[in-house]
């Protein structure tokens, strides 16, 4: 970026926050994060009384008692961070991916049954938007391993590739599961390159032999529970409307007991009625010992009866800060607190995420159903009107992989442009703006309040232990969210 003699200095595009005694500049357009020194503060402060020529802002900051070599230096890096631009400099769109960006994860749903009738469910619930009619129920090993080869031949370039197990009731097809794992193991093994599993569950279905296989083969384990027996029995129900709580409870206990090569995380869906974040983190990491909870408030039309409303999403707020906070003092000890709404914020932090796509939906991620049908992710799988194309008929269909990414680029969500957590949002979930919008490039405008303050928590968090206790930052190199 060359600036002229007549460029006129003016601030970039950032948001400014503050933790351990620092001050930082959130950069937007690099979604990189900038300490604001005293020396850039001066010129920060400098530029926010008006725009300034070279000359006039070298004189502002030499009569502030900055040396010209070291105020000249300030503005090149402060001019090739974006913190401050030109008149002349026009806003650069994030590039679109390449049609054929290689796969890193693929979401496998074994099976579209269940064995339990949450209402909320995106699968079976009213805002559906599966078709699954005339289409397997359960996946078979030629669709099975059609979809491992897939992976594997569309991940050129990547040594290490994922698999993860979804549902319907993920364990409602167990022994394809395991034959899953052995076929994918052996075809990554003669490629020379690492793959590793996790599935989602709901627990009911858990068994000594079963948690064995999961640990012995390293798989990471979800549970999908919402908390205390009174919260989680609300929805979390079989079809005779008898709660879960009680049969997944001894087997939740004996999968954190009995598996000890990964993490078990549980994934609460907030509802209305159950949005009490405090309560329910304490039962799933104390009484249960979960290692580590997220929550999600769930994705529905909002005029459902178990959509939460404004004023629940205030107090989910409310109380994410409470765990936001202790957070932080775990934090400051080196020590893993366990929400993990922190920790896959401060991951997209630390590794500089700037997303031209809210998720990798559609490009290193995708989804395969029962009948083979290809999604973007494990939400849209059965859905007709979202199919990618089909493994075993000819793979991606290029075209309608390109619409759905390109509907769903930044650079096309007009309303996102002038927010400054677009780096980390980038208009929000594909499926909850297709259930709230009918459209899945619709900006997830409902929630974009909430989305700023709680990306604000997470940088004052970020920037207080990368102050105080940076070591602790290394954890999330390698850290990725589902
Ligand atoms: S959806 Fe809202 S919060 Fe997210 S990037 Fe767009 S404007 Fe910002
Ligand atoms: S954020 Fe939404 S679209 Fe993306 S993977 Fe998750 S459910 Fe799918």
């Amino acid at each position: 970026m060359i600036a002229t003699d007549t460029s006129i200095y003016r601030l970039g595009e950032f948001h400014e926050f503050s933790g351990g005694g620092r001050r930082f500049l959130y950069l937007v357009p690099a979604g990189a994060i900038f300490e604001m020194d005293v020396a850039v503060a001066a010129a920060v402060e400098e530029l926010s009384r008006g725009g300034a020529t070279h000359e006039q802002l070298m004189a502002r900051l030499v009569e502030r008692g900055f040396p010209y070599e070291a105020a000249e230096e300030l503005i090149g890096e402060l001019l090739q961070a974006r913190a401050i631009v030109t008149h002349d400099v026009v806003r650069e769109p994030l590039e679109v991916p390449p049609a054929d960006f290689p796969l890193q994860s693929l979401v496998m749903n074994l099976t579209n049954q269940c064995n339990l009738s949450c209402q909320y469910c995106y699968e079976f619930g009213e805002d559906k938007v599966a078709t699954p009619s005339g289409k397997p129920k359960f996946m078979d090993i030629e669709t099975a391993r059609a979809s491992v080869d897939f992976l594997l031949s569309q991940s050129p370039g990547r040594s290490a590739v994922h698999i993860t197990f979804f549902g319907g009731e993920t364990l409602m097809n167990f022994p394809l599961l395991k034959q899953v794992v052995g076929y994918a193991t052996e075809q990554a093994a003669a490629q020379g390159r690492a793959i590793d599993f996790s599935l989602t569950t709901n627990a009911t279905l858990l068994t000594p032999a079963i948690i064995e296989f999961l640990s012995e083969n390293r798989i990471g384990v979800t549970v999908s529970m919402d908390g205390p027996p009174d919260l989680h029995d609300k929805l979390r129900v079989f079809a005779n409307g008898q709660g879960s709580y009680a049969i997944i409870e001894p087997r939740v206990r004996a999968l954190i007991q009995g598996h000890k090569t990964r993490p078990i995380t549980a994934r609460v869906t907030l509802t209305n009625g159950v949005t009490d974040v405090v309560r329910i983190f304490r039962h799933l990491k104390n009484d249960l010992g979960f290692h580590e909870v997220g929550f999600a408030p769930v994705t529905t039309s909002p005029d459902r009866l178990y959509a939460i409303g404004d004023q629940g999403m205030d107090g989910v707020l409310e109380q994410f800060h409470v765990l936001a906070d202790e957070y932080l003092e775990y934090a400051l000890r080196g020590e893993m607190h366990g929400f993990s709404n922190v920790s896959d914020t401060i991951a997209e932090l630390y590794q500089g995420v700037n997303k031209s796509h809210p998720c990798g939906a559609g490009l290193g991620l995708m989804g395969v159903g029962p009948s083979g049908d290809i999604a973007p992710c494990h939400r849209f799988v059965d859905s007709d009107a979202h199919a990618l194309g089909n493994i075993k008929t000819g793979g991606v269909d290029r075209a309608k992989q390109a619409d759905f990414l390109n509907r769903g680029h930044i650079n096309n969500k007009y309303d996102c442009h002038t927010c400054w957590a677009r780096p980390l949002c980038a208009g929000g979930c594909h499926h909850e703006a297709f259930v709230r919008y009918g459209d899945t490039g619709h900006p997830n405008l409902h929630y974009c309040d909430w989305i700023r303050d709680w990306t604000d928590t997470c940088l004052r968090i970020y920037g207080t232990v990368s102050a105080l206790n940076p070591g602790f930052l290394q954890y999330f190199a390698e850290r990725k969210a589902l």
